[in-house]
């Protein structure tokens, strides 16, 4: 046993008396999990998750750029330690918060859930804790209480690519965990979270932030829109839970410098794809939580004003103008800022101001796919 895990484990059961009933003995890794019979039922199961990724890897919504994938793919590696050769990492463009591993090792990882992380440390949080499920073989305990045939079906759609949309309601009834698996995947999580070296206070944070982003909804409904909260009871008592765990883990990094650098080149595509989702509430929290950090982000401005600039309610407006204003004024904002920026002042008579914006977004995007419009727009308003 080397020294980190003994640690981790000693971390564990002084916890035991704060509730962790199921933390009497250190957790230890299972060797690595062999490829069942075919003729059982466990090996029925996985043949279908096989021809599940067999779609995933055929489908247009698989983000194939290699770098972002091998990144990504070498978290989950880390913390699967002696596992990694059976974690197979597919990067699947959806905007909502949300990662798995079914029983044959595919995992999926949402462009929502990477978009949401703010450093390597809470994508490790979570795929850890995805990990531990694996490990424990909890989606297949779930799935043998499944009976019926059309109901099998729908829980692998939960793994499958098209998952979790329509019927999210009915499939998370069916393969949300108990609240012992959810724990000791929370517990197992931490802990490879800090076998991997990374500070498992991280934990509590991200789930955290996707509570605050989802209370913003009009419905004040969690689990109605998010497969994690749809599957996964309690956040509130999850977050106590992984903050206890933490403390007696401390240290370990973040992350946050290589993630910002790997993450950057997509993230004016996925909040593209967030602000599409129409849920304007939560886009609003998500954004104003990530445009807060230290370093002044001209896309989250940019983007955040274009929520406003969509939603126009009252005020909206006035809201959006100031944000793309100050997106242009932080500096490196997309050509859409000025685009945006022109076409209110346009709506508003503001001539002189109207063309400046629409001249500059012309400027920095020279082969724009509506230049002709917006041309005629600088035409029409006059001199
Ligand atoms: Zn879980």
């Amino acid at each position: 046993m080397n020294r980190r895990r003994f640690l981790a484990g000693g971390a564990c059961c002084a916890l035991a008396g704060h509730g962790f009933a199921f933390a009497q003995e250190p957790w230890q890794a299972p060797p690595r999990l062999a490829k069942p019979d075919l003729a059982t039922e466990e090996g029925g199961l996985w043949a279908m998750m096989d021809r599940e990724e067999r779609n995933i890897r055929r489908s247009p919504f698989l983000i194939r750029d290699r770098r972002l994938h091998d990144y990504v793919q070498d978290i989950a590696c880390r913390l699967a330690g002696d596992h990694c050769p059976d974690v197979r990492v597919h990067i699947v463009n959806t905007p909502l918060f949300n990662a798995n591993m079914a029983p044959n090792g595919m995992m999926q990882v949402w462009s929502g859930l990477l978009l949401r992380a703010e450093n390597e440390a809470q994508l490790a949080a979570v795929l850890g804790h995805e990990i531990g499920h694996y490990l424990e073989k909890h989606s297949l305990e779930r799935l043998r209480d499944v009976k019926s045939a059309s109901a099998l079906a729908q829980v692998m759609g939960l793994f499958g690519i098209a998952g979790a949309f329509g019927q999210l309601a009915v499939i998370a009834g069916m393969l949300s965990y108990s609240r012992d698996q959810e724990r000791k995947a929370d517990l197992i999580g931490s802990m490879l979270m800090h076998r991997a070296g990374y500070d498992p206070a991280e934990a509590a944070k991200i789930w955290n932030n996707l509570l605050l982003e989802l209370k913003a909804r009009p419905d004040g409904s969690p689990s109605a829109n998010s497969p994690m909260f749809a599957t996964h009871p309690s956040p509130e008592e999850r977050s106590e839970t992984l903050s206890k765990l933490a403390a007696g883990m401390p240290g370990g990094r973040t992350g946050a410098e290589t993630w910002e650098e790997k993450i950057r080149p997509f993230r004016n595509e996925w909040l593209k794809e967030e602000i599409k989702r129409g849920q304007h509430e939560e886009s609003i929290a998500l954004l104003t939580r990530m445009g807060a950090g230290s370093t002044p982000n001209s896309e989250y401005r940019y983007a955040r004003g274009e929520v406003y600039r969509l939603r126009a309610k009252a005020g909206d407006l006035d809201l959006a103008v100031a944000d793309f204003q100050a997106a242009a004024a932080i500096g490196g904002e997309p050509p859409e800022t000025h685009r945006a920026l022109g076409l209110i002042y346009r709506s508003r008579r503001q001539i002189s101001e109207a063309k400046a914006s629409l001249r500059r977004y012309l400027e920095l995007m020279p082969s724009a796919p509506d230049q002709a419009m917006i041309k005629s727009y600088i035409e029409e308003l006059g001199s």
